[in-house]
């Protein structure tokens, strides 16, 4: 008997969604955004409402109380381990905007600076702008990184003028006088950040990004002529801050325990040069366990918050006192872990395919020898024979296309010859499947036999790490899991790109190349793609011409009731056309103009002129993703 906890445990949904999802008795998908058990909202309901309105499938949804409880949980467990280890100061976090810039996410992200002093990171001028417009507490810094002209300065030392808490990072030697030079000639005095380049790296994907040969940073020479520049136009007691970034998804909690030491270390040592360093920023990498497996795997990590929390605290801690130093306020720039939960891709299948026909072969007697033995295989496999079985017809098959290159085999006979080896390998593999026979062969059957799933949205908008770094995310059926998954598929995008599918799937032990789906009857059938809140929506482009989705914004209230606080709807064909400079009406009127010709030369009528004019107009203000009843 199939089960609703078979469902829990087949998708891994309690591994990876930290207690925000999971699967509700009716076998619908339930978000708990404030980790309140009695408090959860019903996707199946969500996706239900939409279905009757006008905001079109693909859908994302976002749940803005996933943010502020991320905040809470990293906040909380940095002062359970400052208190722990009697650690003598304070934490705080900031968000990197390079994350996700989307403004309702910042706007959420920035409520909760009046409680945690939560901060803000930028890389970029447009990153800045956006950034100066929101109000952070008076403690909460402004963090300003990456490569910077004079006009980026300007404007950080601007607001530093203004009152704004800014701190300029100097991640780049050559950036330590251009700052310098500029902070003289308009007399404001930066609070100044400087990045040292570690030997220890991260794990993982992003290991690159730290290491001696790493994009930014100073080496402990640049660092050292760094500070001798600083004092020499009398501006060392305005550097404050130490910071270090080893890269992204850090998948191992020792490479964070090496790092903060090695680091703490340099803070030490500043520190002894009687300058000082009020902030630590040990930077992004806080992984984010996507399969659940909880390991060193790539796309896993090894530790949860509270042992980042631990390692780093601890850590530092032990350094600073042996070097007999103060603690300094600990900052993380932690993107990932803020950001990832919090929003989700709801997907409308819009059908799918199998590689081959599921047809009766008729065998008239005169076929080739191969086909009649291939015809006798598939009418006596059976549950004891179907090992011996399945090998003789693979060599059939074999047979069969050696005999096809030699000329000796009409089309027609070789297709019999194939929809008769598919249909002896789909009963194998459900022999096998019934048998728990979990040999290779057979497993690689499954991937064989699998479906294609049509899946209205595009992987390059809405999941395009999956694409460029084979990053996974979890997806799973929104509801419909009180029912046991009988079938095994990939899922396709809408583009045109043969890499617009999906065939990695998150696991426990191992990466899924086939995912377990249900059957498609004539109703709906809505997947999930999870934990897609980091990174993707800026990164995802326009490949196609497929543009930004629809999106929600929902919130659950004290009593257990949502609500959908904002809707937005997403790019329409007519915003995506005139993103690559088109002009909508040059090419409306082009298309009138021909319309025009071909009446005037009756080669349409004025009926038929009407109908395509304004077919024209709808399309050009429709949504650029597939709008058709599946089923
Ligand atoms: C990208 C980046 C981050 C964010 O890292 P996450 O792994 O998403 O937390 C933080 N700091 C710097 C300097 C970065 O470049």
């Amino acid at each position: 008997m199939w089960k609703i906890e078979d469902a829990i445990d087949l998708y891994g949904i309690e591994r990876w969604g930290s207690g925000y999802f999971s699967y509700n008795r009716k076998g619908n998908l339930i978000v708990t955004p404030t980790k309140s058990h009695s408090n959860y909202i019903d996707l199946k309901k969500v996706v239900e409402y939409f279905e009757g309105k006008n905001v079109k499938f693909p859908i994302l949804f976002r749940f803005p109380q996933i943010l502020e409880g991320q905040i809470k949980e990293i906040n909380g467990a940095f002062s359970s381990a400052i208190s722990e280890y009697d650690y003598n100061n304070s934490y705080q976090a900031v968000f990197p905007i390079k994350v996700n810039q989307r403004k309702e996410v910042l706007e959420e992200i920035v409520k909760s600076s009046k409680k945690f002093n939560t901060g803000l990171e930028v890389g970029t001028k447009a990153e800045l702008l956006a950034a100066l417009s929101f109000e952070l507490s008076e403690d909460a810094v402004l963090i300003c990184n990456g490569f910077k002209d004079e006009e980026y300065l300007k404007l950080a030392l601007y607001a530093t003028r203004i009152g704004k808490n800014v701190v300029i990072v100097i991640d780049e030697f050559d950036g330590t006088e251009r700052l310098l030079k500029l902070s003289q000639k308009l007399n404001i005095m930066p609070v100044i950040g400087i990045r040292a380049k570690l030997y220890s790296r991260g794990s993982g994907k992003w290991a690159e990004s730290g290491g001696e040969t790493s994009k930014f940073g100073l080496t402990t020479t640049e660092m050292l002529d760094s500070i001798r520049i600083i004092k020499e136009y009398d501006m060392l007691e305005q550097l404050k801050m130490l910071h270090f970034h080893i890269g992204s998804q850090i998948t191992e909690v020792r490479r964070i325990q090496r790092a903060v030491k090695e680091a703490a270390r340099v803070y030490a040592k500043i520190k002894g040069m009687r300058i000082n360093i009020k902030y630590f920023n040990i930077g992004g990498g806080l992984g984010v366990d996507y399969d659940g497996s909880k390991t060193s795997s790539e796309a896993s990590a090894n530790y949860s918050i509270q042992e980042y929390a631990n390692n780093v605290v601890y850590s530092l801690k032990d350094v600073c006192d042996e070097e007999n130093v103060p603690h300094p306020i600990i900052i993380s720039e932690s993107g990932r872990a803020i950001s990832a939960y919090h929003s989700i891709l709801a997907i409308d299948v819009k059908g799918s395919k199998n590689g081959y026909y599921n047809r009766i072969v008729e065998i008239e007697g005169n076929e080739p020898h191969t086909i009649k033995e291939l015809y006798d295989t598939l009418k006596e496999i059976n549950i004891k024979n179907y090992v011996e079985y399945f090998h003789d017809a693979i060599q059939h098959r074999d047979e069969l296309i050696s005999l096809f290159n030699l000329g000796e085999i009409e089309l027609g006979d070789k297709s019999k010859g194939e929809v008769l080896f598919l249909q002896i390998c789909a009963k194998a593999a459900s022999f096998a499947r019934e048998t728990e026979n979990k040999s290779d062969e057979f497993e690689d059957l499954n991937k064989l036999l699998s479906k294609k799933y049509i899946c209205n949205f595009s992987i390059f908008q809405s999941m395009p790490d999956f694409w460029a770094i084979d990053q996974l995310f979890p997806i799973v059926p929104v509801y419909g899991v009180d029912r046991k998954p009988t079938e095994y598929g990939t899922l396709v995008d809408i583009t045109c790109d043969s890499d617009g599918e999906i065939d990695k799937f998150v696991d426990l032990k191992d990466v899924k190349e086939i995912l377990e789906l249900h059957a498609l009857d004539n109703g709906s059938y809505y997947l999930a793609a999870l934990l897609i809140g980091a990174y993707q929506d800026t990164i995802g482009d326009y490949h196609n011409l497929f543009g930004t989705v629809n999106e929600a914004h929902i919130i659950i209230d004290d009593s257990g009731k949502w609500h959908i606080k904002k809707t937005i709807i997403g790019d329409r064909n007519c915003d995506v056309l005139g993103s690559v400079r088109y002009n909508i009406n040059s090419l409306t009127s082009t298309f009138k103009s021909d319309v025009a010709q071909a009446l005037k030369q009756k080669r349409i009528s004025e009926a038929e002129a009407d109908e395509m004019l304004k077919n024209y107009s709808n399309v050009m203000n429709e949504y650029t993703y597939l709008d058709y009843k599946s089923g």
